[in-house]
């Protein structure tokens, strides 16, 4: 609920009355508010931050029911621009498609965060040769998450989270450290959801491909490009994980 909004909590018929401005918890999505006297479903506000179309499918599929989401792709990280260009294209195609369409439960929106390759290649100074999924990379993910965490306090979301944890290769407890982290200190409760898990991954594979999306082929940096992992033969058109035949 946003700071100063009459609430109860959702099934609990308990009339809050305070402005106490607390946030419901993940089992808690929706609220009920005052409006005028009149009391109305209110969904939460979710900023996710989005590292690319394919991604973003099944984690949009799994939450639109209860939260009202707004898709935020900010990913210096892409250090190629025809690259970040194509990925950026494919989320917009993404959120075409499912806005279009009559059996969505509600429409997405889109904020795309301004372009600073050279922000991350500054951050990541002294870590190029670190293998993906050590340092660099939860440099990488503090970056994107602290802008995200920094969007959604300074334009009143309930809460944010992020599609990261979609692929096999990222650490999901680092990212849920990161962001719970970054959410404390502006203010916004960060959704720590694993979205791998109950088939997530499998699904975003399964809808990129129906929907016709460009997969990339590497996780999304220079240094991850080159190789960096033994396995990244494995990963060609896997979107930000290995592919599923
Ligand atoms: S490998 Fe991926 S997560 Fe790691 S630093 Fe590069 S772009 Fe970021």
């Amino acid at each position: 609920m946003k700071r100063g909004e009459l609430c109860i909590k959702k099934g609990s018929g308990d009339i809050c009355g305070a402005e106490c401005g607390e946030s419901y918890g993940a089992d808690n999505r929706e609220g009920i508010f005052a409006d005028n006297g009149n009391l109305r479903l209110r969904q939460k506000t979710l900023l996710l931050h989005s590292c690319c179309g394919p991604c973003s499918t099944s984690v949009v599929e799994r939450l639109a029911r209860d939260y009202d989401i707004t898709i935020f792709f900010y990913n210096p990280n892409i250090t190629d621009e025809g690259e970040y260009r194509r990925r950026l294209e494919a989320q917009r195609s993404f959120i075409e498609i499912f806005n279009s369409s009559p059996t969505a439960p509600a429409r997405v929106a889109l904020v795309v965060g301004t372009y600073e390759p050279n922000v991350f290649i500054r951050a990541c100074e002294g870590h190029e040769g670190d293998p993906e999924g050590g340092v660099r990379c939860e440099i990488c993910f503090s970056l994107r998450l602290a802008k995200a965490a920094e969007h959604a306090s300074l334009h009143g979301f309930d809460c944010f989270s992020t599609t990261l944890s979609v692929s096999p290769h990222k650490d999901h407890a680092a990212i849920a450290r990161i962001g719970g982290r970054l959410g404390m200190q502006c203010g916004v409760e960060f959704i720590a959801e694993d979205f791998k898990k109950h088939n997530g991954y499998a699904r975003s594979v399964e809808l990129s491909k129906a929907y016709g999306l460009y997969r990339q082929s590497y996780c999304g940096c220079e240094f991850a490009r080159g190789g960096g992992r033994p396995e990244s033969g494995d990963r060609s058109k896997s979107g930000c994980g290995r592919l599923i035949k």
